[in-house]
């Protein structure tokens, strides 16, 4: 039925929105707090050239010599925060993201801390947010709202 679908579109934009809504409640205590640990520890995931371009500002080959760019078996590419500084090459001194409005901006740094698959959300433990239950009063809210579950 169109109207049963319709419905569906306009509650999994509600879920989008509301899972964007929540990861921006976190913005101060990304910065002031954690300092933008994710930004700088571990490895980025790449999905496309657009994302690769971005992060490795047209460096692409010169990255992946020095292994800052590294290609996993199933060919994605991850840029190694620790062979550049313990930083992303778009982490501002002021721990904001400068490519924060950009349309390649990697998907992971948009969904990060909180991916939905089908009817699940998944909080990152990675994430000291998430580990500090600092969503948990809000996200139990929003997944029960959306009879979405929480793992
Ligand atoms: S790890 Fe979590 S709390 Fe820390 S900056 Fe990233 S999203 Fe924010
Ligand atoms: S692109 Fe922005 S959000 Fe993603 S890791 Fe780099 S600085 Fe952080």
């Amino acid at each position: 039925m169109v109207i049963k679908s319709l419905n569906k579109d306009d509650n999994n934009k509600k879920i989008i929105a509301g899972l964007d809504e929540l990861r921006s409640s976190l913005s101060s205590y990304c910065v002031d707090v954690c300092k933008s640990q994710c930004c700088k520890k571990g490895k980025l995931l790449l999905l496309n050239s657009g994302e690769v371009n971005l992060i490795s500002e047209g460096k692409k080959d010169e990255l992946l010599l020095s292994k800052t760019l590294v290609k996993s078996e199933s060919d994605n590419i991850h840029f190694d925060f620790s062979k550049n500084k313990n930083s992303c090459t778009k982490l501002c001194l002021d721990g904001l993201c400068l490519v924060y409005g950009n349309k390649n901006r990697p998907k992971v740094c948009s969904d990060y801390p909180l991916f939905k698959v089908k009817e699940f959300v998944m909080a990152a433990d990675s994430c000291r947010a998430v580990r500090e239950g600092v969503l948990d009063i809000k996200l139990n809210e929003f997944c029960k709202k959306y009879n979405l579950k929480l793992i």
